[in-house]
């Protein structure tokens, strides 16, 4: 049966001989000249493209998922790989215009709340060495905490990345990764996570599950599983190595959940958008294997068993042969996103198969809008649009630090 919302994958897969691949990298994973050339031409390609476009774009969004310090972010990441000062320059000039338009609600998170563009802009002021605005906008950041680590009840505050508390602990994430150093103390950090196990505690016994999973979140009435909204995204945070004070909770709240979640996976290996959603239908880093495999990555990592890099290598055969989607080039649900799961694969086990696979979803990125691919609401944004693609394809000329944006640690 054919795929409804995807193409079928074109490509070869790889074929077990290192010689095959010789002409995109070479044994220690560094890409050829030529593959790089091609990846940095398709790159000033798409940037033309994408400057055109967001004269069109809505002026008062600010976000980093669909507006200007999305933008900012990217050029802050095109800075960081090649180095040159007119990049450094438009992120400056992006993020500017970022922190003249907060989001309507006051949300709270790096992707879709005032935190992305206070943390982008303490970030890329830190960099042109305006050391003045850019703890400003760190103070102003940190104003944000208190109301995040509150109890939910009265601020009705979710957990999840997109609006919620792990939304916010990513601003504090992204400043220390960028810093270098723990700019913002881990205590900050670890407050948020309490407040994340209490309320995944409550939520547990409210649905009585906690024999299952002792830990259970929802957001609108539903039990959602990706990183976006859901469970997989809460976990991969709650297991990064000291964002829980003490390893006990982490092995007894964190990790039979995180079992919860894979018991949900469907034959095929993919997963539910949400509990008790069974149809097998996206493949998305949104909603899906490409972004569950970050949990079970990290599972594999703190827990050490074999199962959980099972399930992620299973998840990674399912975005090859499911993951070119319809709905376009983007990161959230679209090609360049569902690209990240091989890196992070790659990353972890240095198998060239992976890097190869990734190798061959940027050539289809490469080939922007020749597929008859649906066009996105923002076509040019970070996480919907051309700017995410564009991440991606810079990010793929250093395999691995590559990092998925806004949400890998
Ligand atoms: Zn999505």
């Amino acid at each position: 049966k054919m795929d409804q919302r995807a193409w079928k994958n074109p490509y070869a897969d790889y074929d077990g001989n290192p010689a095959s691949v010789q002409e995109l990298f070479d044994s220690q994973g560094k890409l050829t000249a030529e593959f790089a050339g091609r990846l940095s031409n398709a790159i000033s390609q798409l940037l033309m493209h994408m400057e055109n476009g967001l004269k069109s774009a809505d002026p008062r969004d600010c976000t980093g998922y669909t507006g200007w310090a999305g933008i900012a972010l990217l050029y802050l990441h095109l800075h960081g790989v090649f180095g040159e000062p007119s990049f450094l320059q438009k992120a400056l000039d992006y993020v500017g215009h970022s922190l003249t338009c907060p989001t309507r609600r006051r949300d709270v998170t790096f992707l879709c709340g005032d935190a992305g563009p206070l943390a982008v802009a303490a970030v890329v002021y830190h960099r042109v060495q305006r050391a003045q605005e850019s703890d400003e906008c760190l103070s102003r950041l940190l104003q944000l905490h208190q109301s995040v680590v509150m109890g939910s009840g009265a601020s009705g505050l979710p957990d999840e990345l997109l609006y919620g508390r792990m939304g916010y602990l990513y601003a504090l994430t992204f400043i220390n990764q960028q810093f270098g150093h723990d700019k913002i103390p881990i205590q900050y950090i670890q407050q948020i996570c309490e407040a994340v196990l209490i309320s995944g505690e409550a939520q547990s016994q409210r649905f009585r599950c906690q024999d299952q999973s002792p830990l259970m979140y929802e957001w609108y009435q539903e039990q959602y599983v990706g990183p976006a909204h859901g469970l997989a995204g809460i976990y991969y945070f709650l297991m990064q190595p000291g964002y829980v004070a003490g390893d006990e909770r982490v092995h007894r709240l964190v990790r039979p959940s995180v079992d919860h979640v894979c018991r949900l996976r469907f034959p095929t290996g993919n997963y539910p958008p949400c509990i008790g959603d069974n149809r097998d239908l996206l493949v998305h880093w949104c909603h899906g294997a490409p972004g569950i495999i970050y949990m079970l990555l990290q599972a594999y990592k703190v827990f050490g068993v074999g199962q959980y890099l099972e399930e992620a290598l299973q998840c990674g055969e399912v975005v090859w042969h499911r993951g070119l989607l319809k709905k376009g080039y983007g990161l959230c649900h679209g090609a360049a996103g569902n690209a990240y799961a091989f890196l992070a694969l790659y990353k972890l086990t240095h198998d060239p198969k992976h890097l190869y696979r990734a190798c061959m979803f940027a050539d289809w990125c490469m080939n922007y809008g020749k597929h008859g691919c649906r066009t996105p609401d923002t076509p040019f944004s970070l996480f919907e649009g051309m700017a995410g693609t564009i991440y991606f394809l810079a990010d793929l000329l250093q395999p691995l630090k590559s990092k998925f944006p806004a949400f890998e640690v």
